[in-house]
């Protein structure tokens, strides 16, 4: 690479972000092209009129255990300590996720729950297993357990993610959420977690901000990009050029090699006249409603604007690049009450 040459980065979420910033601090020329009307990628932020700080395509917890990723994002935001806690609506019911040994306690009678829980830690021997581990125990009570928890919940929530039956699902995304063998019933276990202290935004803001890094919004960069197949080259506008490009692969080859199947979000937001909707942050429904997921900001972390808190009800719908701005990818898997197209806009 021609030392002077200018990068081209394509996306401004923390992939595209932080490697604006640290070829930037090498004393390259860099160019951000954000297709959005903001930069920030999935983790962007705003404050709603209600003074509360949503997160628009979802929320987000920042967490790791590498002690150079925290100091490196330590230069850029103050992190609010917090720690993550959600539940499931099982049987009207709302639950630990992941499930831990409180579950337990809800669902069965005291002598049935010791005895599932003993049989657990000594089978196990650790302090997790997956659902699909547990299916396949010999261990009667511990098998019983995990269909219970696979009927409930596994099998029809991810199942309402993918748009699919649960029998078309690999496998392995039922793995995603372990069930844990304790009574701690926080989502995240890393040495570092919490949110920006002035929000995601922010602290991209902040990333971007170097005299050599400039950035296009509302700029969708695969109108300038064709690739050069014999020699296996990106141009931009026709030009050679160094492209560092973060957003869908399948979008970039024009589908050449066929699509992705992403899946993607669909927000409704409500605000209530109650200082608390749900027990904490993210509650999750399996199986009594059309939506996902409900989020409730207040809770991300704690935002007290008085008797009166928001939430999103989140829906998982087919991904479709060309709604406006684009959609909110996912390879997995505020208004008042009116309905906000956010995945695939915004
Ligand atoms: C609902 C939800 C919750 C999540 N929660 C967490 C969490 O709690 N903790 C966590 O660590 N991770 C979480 N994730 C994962 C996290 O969002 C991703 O790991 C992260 O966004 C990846 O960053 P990225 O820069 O690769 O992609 P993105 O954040 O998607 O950024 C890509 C950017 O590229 C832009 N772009 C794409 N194509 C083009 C184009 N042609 N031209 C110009 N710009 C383009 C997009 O507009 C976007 O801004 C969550 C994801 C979702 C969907």
């Amino acid at each position: 690479m021609d030392k002077l040459e200018e990068i081209i980065i394509v996306g401004s979420g923390f992939a595209g972000s932080i490697m604006a910033r640290l070829f930037a601090e090498q004393g390259r020329r860099i160019q951000v092209i954000e297709k959005r009307e903001q930069i920030a990628g999935n983790m962007c932020d705003y404050i709603d009129e209600n003074g509360i700080r949503i997160q628009k395509y979802g929320p987000h917890i920042f967490h790791t255990s590498i002690e150079s990723v925290y100091q490196f994002l330590s230069q850029y935001t103050e992190l609010e300590p917090y720690q993550l806690k959600c539940e499931v609506l099982i049987e009207g019911i709302s639950t630990p996720s992941p499930f831990n040994f409180r579950t337990i306690d809800q669902f069965y009678n005291p002598k049935e729950a010791e005895e599932l829980k003993n049989a657990l830690v000594s089978y196990y021997k650790k302090e997790s297993a997956t659902v699909l581990e547990m299916l396949n125990c010999e261990v009667d009570c511990i098998r019983e357990y995990a269909k219970f928890l696979f009927e409930k919940d596994y099998g029809p929530y991810t199942a309402k993610q993918w748009g699919k039956t649960y029998k078309e699902i690999d496998p392995s995304i039922l793995s995603r959420v372990p069930v844990v063998f304790h009574y701690k019933d926080t989502y995240f276990y890393d040495k570092y977690e919490g949110i920006p202290r002035d929000g995601f935004q922010a602290m991209f803001e902040s990333i971007l901000d170097h005299p050599n890094i400039t950035v296009s919004l509302n700029e969708d960069a695969l109108e300038h990009i064709t690739i050069d197949e014999e020699k296996s080259s990106l141009l931009y506008d026709g030009v050679q050029k160094t492209i560092i490009y973060t957003g869908a692969i399948d979008e970039l080859f024009d589908y050449k090699f066929g699509k992705l199947p992403y899946r993607s979000l669909y927000f409704e937001y409500e605000t209530h006249k109650v200082k608390d909707y749900q027990n904490v942050a993210i509650v999750a429904h399996p199986t009594d409603a059309q939506y996902t997921r409900i989020t409730e900001y207040t809770k991300l972390p704690f935002q007290d604007v008085g008797n009166k808190t928001v939430i999103a009800k989140e829906y998982s719908i087919l991904y479709d690049k060309n709604s406006i701005g684009g959609g909110v990818r996912t390879i997995l898997p505020g208004t008042n009450g009116v309905k906000h197209r956010c995945l695939s806009q915004v």
